[in-house]
Order: structure tokens, then sequence, then C-alpha cells
């Protein structure tokens, strides 16, 4: 290990006048003292080994020593690692978080240090040249043109000259043994570290280049926040993509935060048009060796732009100059289990901290933003109109009410109609429903049993292609039954509900000719940054190999399809029912976004919604393409309620396998709960999920004005109840599920 170990560790040793330090652990403790043998000149932010208990673990110098236990009984840090220190704003950051969603420092850490490998000094790869003296070799065609690749490279990696030279590594191999080539080592090759020279964009429109401008202009000049706003197609991405240039240019590093949904290969594709080069990603499934690369470049300063998940956030860089959170209404940002967080807020923070700039960006803004761009906490930019006068998309209601679909079937005739029209103009159509699976309840014909997940309050989710019925909740899956276990009849299971496999069902029976795709995350090992298989999928449905796409959230974020014309929805009011305070926010953004995916080129796009509630505002406003009024009411709604973003919430959950021991400590919290001016609590209650992976859950939710500083109430509630070792208590700040 390249790390700088303590020299002497012997027990005898005067430690008297050694300095003690404080180390933050990536677990739910400490900070803990230790001394700091002299020889390793610690300073703080410095990644260290030190002993816990029988181990030896990894954490970070977060300042100097309390001083508060003997010298005698402390340990000395084992070793330090040749690594560059954790950043005094990263590290502030983290305390920061810390402080804001009441999670111990050492767990929010836990999330920076992911790549402990990276800690280690990178090594780079191994490349050939051509020896100095040829041995007497047969040259083969292969072999010259090994030759020739490198007579124009200098040197290259095995598998690039194999690529190169249109052979296998093992002729490049064979000559490296032969020694008509020699070894070098490369330098470790950072992602994104090489932009140089920068490509120009496409030429914008007067109003793309007003924005652009605008951000530019902040690049450098302390913190600011702006919300860019504008339809679907207008161009936000090349407007941004002009900042991060810019900031490119001045030579820091930038962030480019996406739910991870929409980290499609086609934005990853773009990016490398645009700048000559892959940015690093990051997200849960980027695998080891190139999350060691780019941990260790950002922390080096030598990667200069990451895409990535909300975890990006939490990448120690070293001279951050610009957040771009793209998506930013996205319920996804918002973490629901260990550190519960919401990276958009907390990349605020991040900016705010680090005195740079964070552009939020959004066709639908949240309620939240739209709020702070009102208030004059952010910045506003506006682009009115699609590039190159694409028109937006016309959307028109269907009353299922009175087109009913036949029996069993979800399509009324009227969108099975328009869907026909579309393929007759040699166009594509997209179906979408934002329900993976066959059926959504599995019910028995004869004694009315429904089948249910063991661990959940939930239904069992049909998936016919698996052949399982699944929790959405859990990773309960089991086969479907032939018996109905309850009253052992046989085959009288009957599904109920449409999913997207059971629309896919009835599309290719109305259209049999018709080139039909299917996409759901569970199709494919994942979603596009890793899946290949969906990639390859969006990639037919652009280069119009697809006649109909039926998918869920999947395909509504994102991607652009020149020939798709016609979107219907299948069920525009399934967001609408469950009692969540954003339901309606949730669905016109998501509808929006959907309906956005239509006409995005020269062909005019339609858009179909089925609603059995023509009348309810989201449906109203979708057609008449109100969304500042749609806005206006929901914040007027809102306001009149005392609910964000015109209050504060925070919420308790209790869980545990108990049910009593549960409720006992629900009202122990209900009895302890605070009490004031501006302040409201409700519950407890049993949650909606009222039981997740067999824990029993209730709820409790704090209600405070604005001005009510939240976070100590809070953990001053939780600490006056004695809490039994098996329940847990979750504070979940400013929740967005209400699960
Ligand atoms: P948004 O992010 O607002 O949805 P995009 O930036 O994705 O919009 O732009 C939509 C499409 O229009 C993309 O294919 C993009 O490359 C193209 N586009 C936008 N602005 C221009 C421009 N000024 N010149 C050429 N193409 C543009
Ligand atoms: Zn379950």
């Amino acid at each position: 290990m390249a790390d700088v170990d303590a020299s002497s560790q012997k027990g005898d040793t005067d430690r008297s006048d050694w300095r003690r330090v404080s180390v933050l652990l990536p677990y739910p403790l400490g900070p803990y003292d230790y001394l700091a043998p002299p020889e390793m000149n610690l300073v703080v932010g410095d990644y260290v080994r030190v002993p816990l208990g029988p181990r030896e673990v990894l954490g970070v110098v977060w300042g100097e020593g309390l001083g508060d236990v003997s010298a005698k009984k402390m340990k000395p840090v084992a070793g330090r690692f040749d690594a560059p220190s954790m950043p005094e704003i990263h590290r502030r950051f983290i305390d920061w978080v810390g402080a804001y969603t009441l999670s111990p420092p050492g767990t929010v850490m836990r999330m920076s240090l992911t790549a402990p490998k990276a800690l280690e000094q990178p090594r780079g790869g191994v490349a050939f040249r051509r020896a100095q003296t040829l041995p007497d070799i047969a040259l083969t065609p292969a072999r010259r043109r090994i030759f020739d690749v490198l007579e124009e490279r200098g040197t290259a990696a095995a598998q690039e000259l194999a690529e190169a030279a249109g052979c296998g590594v093992a002729v490049v191999r064979g000559l490296a043994d032969s020694g008509a080539l020699e070894t070098v080592m490369m330098p470790p090759r950072y992602p994104a570290a090489a932009f140089e020279p920068l490509g120009d964009g496409p030429t914008l429109s007067d109003d793309q280049v007003l924005a652009a401008d605008r951000l530019k202009a902040k690049l450098g000049a302390g913190y600011s926040a702006t919300l860019l706003d504008g339809v679907t197609g207008a161009g936000k991405t090349e407007v941004y993509f002009e900042a991060v240039a810019a900031n490119i240019a001045a030579g820091r590093q930038s962030l480019v935060l996406l739910p991870e949904i929409a980290l499609s290969a086609q934005l990853l594709d773009r990016f490398a048009r645009r700048f000559g080069a892959m940015p690093a990603l990051w997200h849960s499934d980027v695998g080891p060796a190139a999350r060691r690369m780019t941990w260790r470049g950002v922390a080096e300063g030598k990667t200069k732009v990451v895409v990535g998940a909300r975890s990006a956030l939490f990448l120690p860089y070293c001279d951050l100059g610009l957040i771009v959170v793209d998506e930013e209404h996205e319920a996804a940002f918002k973490q629901e289990d260990g550190v519960i967080y919401h990276a958009r807020d907390m990349a605020v923070a991040r900016a705010h901290l680090g005195g740079f700039p964070i552009v939020l960006v959004s066709a639908t803004p949240s309620l939240e933003s739209v709020v702070n761009a009102e208030a004059g906490r952010y910045d506003r930019l506006y682009l009115p109109s699609r590039h190159a006068g694409a028109a937006l998309p016309r959307i028109g209601l269907i009353d299922m009410r009175r087109e009913r679909p036949p029996a069993r079937r979800f399509l009324s005739p009227m969108l099975t109609q328009a869907v026909a029209d579309t393929l007759a103009a040699g166009e594509q159509a997209m179906l979408f429903l934002n329900r993976r699976g066959y059926a959504p309840l599995t019910l028995c014909r004869s004694c009315g049993h429904r089948m249910q997940c063991p661990n959940c309050t939930a239904w069992l989710v049909e998936h016919r292609f698996q052949g399982l019925l699944r929790c959405h909740h859990c990773d309960h899956a089991e086969p479907i039954p032939t018996n109905c276990p309850q009253c052992d009849n046989v085959g009288s299971f009957a599904p109920c509900g449409p999913g997207v496999e059971r629309i896919s069902d009835e599309v290719s029976e109305l259209f049999p000719d018709a080139r039909v795709s299917l996409l759901a995350s569970d199709m494919f090992q994942g979603f596009a940054g890793r899946g290949m298989a969906l990639q390859e999928a969006i990639r037919q449905v652009q280069d119009h190999e697809v006649d109909i796409v039926i998918g869920t959230q999947i395909i509504a974020k994102g991607h652009h399809f020149p020939m798709l014309t016609l979107v219907g929805v299948v069920d525009a009011d399934l967001g609408l029912t469950g009692g969540d305070l954003r339901a309606s926010e949730r669905t016109y953004q998501l509808l929006h976004q959907v309906a956005g995916r239509a006409g995005r080129a020269q062909r005019p796009g339609h858009v179909l919604l089925q609603t059995y509630m023509p009348e309810h505002r989201v449906m109203q406003a979708l057609a008449d393409n109100q969304r500042e009024a749609f806005l206006a009411v929901e914040a007027d709604e809102r306001r009149a309620a005392a609910m964000p973003p015109f209050s504060r919430l925070a919420a308790i959950i209790v869980s545990g396998p108990d049910t009593a021991e549960v409720g006992q400590v629900a009202r122990e919290l209900a009895r302890a709960a605070p009490r004031g001016e501006g302040i409201v609590v409700l519950g407890p209650a049993p949650a909606p999920l009222s039981m997740l992976r067999g824990l029993h859950r209730e709820r409790l939710l704090l209600k405070a004005r604005r001005d009510v500083p939240v976070q100590p109430l809070m953990s001053d509630w939780v600490n006056r109840v004695a809490i039994p070792g098996h329940v847990r208590v979750q504070v979940d700040i400013d929740p967005y599920s209400f699960l």
C-alpha cells in the first residue's frame, strides 16, 4: 500500500508530546481522537487508517483532537494515504448535510468514500512502442500494420493497437514476446481530463445566446442560483453546454446532475460531440475501475466534467465551479434511504458553500423553484419556443366515460384510430403507461382472494414475460400459482388492470403487422448507462426500426425521436390517486414530459390523454397548455393549506418487526411532540405502506412555519424518547414520499 506507515507503534514509546487529531469514520459514530505520529505530518482532510477495535478502518482527519481522553488510552493513527486531502469546502459540505438531514456526519462522509481503492496511487496502463533494433521476424501483413500504427502514434496500448491494425491482441502480444515491441508505462488516464481544443456548439438562436451569455457571466462571480426554464426541445441543454464549455475553458470543474433514469446514451453522445470527449460518468452502476479513476481524477482536479446521478454530489471536487441540475423537478433526486436528502437542495447548498453558480433546468420546474424565482432568490431564464420553429404538440383529452374500450381492453377506439392513422402516415406512435408488468392485481374469480406480498402492504404485480408475481416494494417474487392459495381452485386467477406488458399484447392483436417495442426498466439489466440492450432498443426507436413503442417512465425523459408524432397516455389519472401533496404537480410534470416526446422534429406532434377526469385542472392545464395558470392555482392551494413551499415539513417514520412496539414508540413520540407558535404535529398513524419489507411502520408529521428552524426541534424531539433496539426511528426533512 502506498501510504505512510507509523514507524513505531510499540507501547513503550513516549507519546506525551504527540498531537491529537480528531478523525471522522464512515460510520454513525464519532469523530474519535487519535494520536498523530509526528513523522506523518498530518493535516486536516488527510485520509488515514486508524485502529477501531480489532480492525483497521479508513477515516478522514476532521480537526484538532478534543483532548478529553488521556493520551495513554489513545491509539495512534496507523497510516496516511498518499492522496490529495479532502478539501475544506467538501468537509464543510459533509457537516452541513449532516446537520440539515440530522444524519451523523460519518454516515454522510461514507457517501464520499465509495471508491476506497482510489486512495492508493493510481497506476497507468502498459503501452507498446517499436523496439530500437528489430529481431529477425517474419513481417506478416498484420505485423506490418501494427508498425504502421506505431509509426503514426508512437505508443499505444495493446487493445488500441490491435483495433487500429485490425488484428487480434494476440498478434500484438506475440510481437512483444519476440522483442519487436517494448513496453512503456503510461501515466494514469483520468476521464474527462482532456478537452482542448474545445469544439464549437451549434449556432444559437437569439434567445439561446441571451440565456447562455447570462449564465457565462455568472461563472467565477460567486454564488448564484438560476432557474433555466423553457419548453421541451427549446435548447436548454445546448445553453447549459455553453456554460460548461466556458467553465472548462476557465480551468474549473463542472458537475451535471441528472436523475439516474435520464442518464441516457443520447445525452452522452451529444456531450461527446459537443466537447470531443466523454464526461466522467458517476452513478450506482459504474464499475470499480472507472469509479476509482474518476474519484481520483476529481480529487486531483484533473477530471473536469462529471455527469452523474445524485451521488456525484459527494465526490471530493478540488475546484468545482459550476453545478447544473437537469430535470430539477424530478422526485428521483430525493434519496429515501440511508441519509435521506434531496440532491437538488443539497446542490444549492454546495454551490453556496463553494461560492459558484448553480443552474436548475426544467421544462416543468418544481413549485419550490418557481416560488424561489418569484421571491428573487433565484434568477430566471426562459426559452419560449422550440428550436427551429418545431411546433409544440397539440394535446387532446379522451373522456373514457364515453369512449369505452371493448371488454378487457384498455385502448379506446379513438386512440386506436389515432395509432392506425399515424402508422398509415409512415410515422411512429408511443403508448405510455407508468406501470411495469402485466397486471397490477391478480384476483381469484371464485373466492375473491387477492395475491398480496408477504412482506409489504402491497399487491403482487404479475410479470407475464418472467412468469412471476413480483412485489414492487421489496425483492419478493414467486411463480404464478396454479391453485388459489385460499380456495384451492385451479385456473381461477384473473388479471385486473393493465401494465405495459398487457398493453403490448393488446397492441400486437390490434396491429399485427406493426413493429412493436416494449420498454420498461425491468426488461433490461438496468438503465441506459449500463444496459446495452436498452441503448440498442432506444436506438431502434430513434432510427425508425420500430412503429409503436410502449413503455414506462424510461421512455418519458430526454429522448429525441424524430419520427415520433403521436403519444398516447393510457391512464393519465394514474398519479392523481393517493394523498400525495404533490400529486397534481407530479402528474402535470410527467405528462408534460411524455407529451414533449411528440413532434420534436419537422412533423407536428399530437398527444392524446385517456382520462376519467377530463375536467380535472391538471388535464385542463395540459390540454390548454396553461402551465403558468396551473402553477398559480397550485401555489394558491398550497398557500391556503400552509403546505410546502409555504411551510416546512419533517416526517418521522417509526418501523420495526413488532407492531405493538412500533405503536408504543410512535405514541410516546406523539406525547413528546414539540409545541409552540407555528408548529402542528400530525399522527401517529399507520403509514399507507403500513408494512414494508416485513417491518411495521407508523408515521408522524411536523408542519412548521417557514421561519421555524426545524432541525433543532426534530433532534430534541427524537432525543426525548427512549427507543428500543429493534425499533428504528428515521427523520425525513422535507419529505417527498408519504408512503
Ligand atoms: P431541451 O434541453 O430544452 O429539451 P435540447 O437542448 O435538447 O432542448 O434541444 C432540442 C433539439 O434541438 C436537440 O436535438 C438540439 O441539438 C437541437 N438544438 C437546440 N438548439 C439548437 C441550435 N441552436 N442549433 C441546432 N440545433 C439545436
Ligand atoms: Zn414486498
